[in-house]
């Protein structure tokens, strides 16, 4: 690393590790934004083409974006629909972002990040 960072590098405090998409190493969360999603923050599965999935949930990702259309087609986490989710500056796809089906449903909304994806530092 250069020592320059974007602003959005410095929001979290209290030594909270930095998650960096593995291509361009721009921020995309942090260790103290990790959500318990069924009582675990890591989870893994295996989509329908059997690809082994293993990703971090947070429950916010300032370097992600989402796009698309929200789906609930083969989703992980029953009573939420997906959509894909890519790093903010280089565009590589990181994950998921998910949203609740329903309104009364908690979290409301919460990001699936590939640990492939990400660098921790
Ligand atoms: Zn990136």
């Amino acid at each position: 690393m250069t020592g320059l960072y974007t602003p959005t590098d410095g929001i979290s405090g209290n030594g909270a590790k930095a998650y960096r998409c593995l291509t361009c190493h721009s921020a995309v969360t942090y260790s103290d934004r990790l959500l318990d999603i069924g009582g675990i923050n890591r989870h893994v599965f295996t989509n329908p083409s059997g690809i082994r999935c293993d990703l971090h949930t947070f429950y916010s990702c300032p370097g992600a974006t989402c796009h698309g259309g929200a789906t609930e087609a083969y989703t992980w986490f029953a009573g939420y629909r997906w959509r894909l989710a890519f790093c903010t500056r280089c565009g590589e796809h990181l994950g998921w972002h998910y949203e609740a089906v329903s309104d009364i449903s908690r979290p409301e909304e919460f990001w699936g990040i590939l640990t492939v994806h990400l660098a921790v530092h």
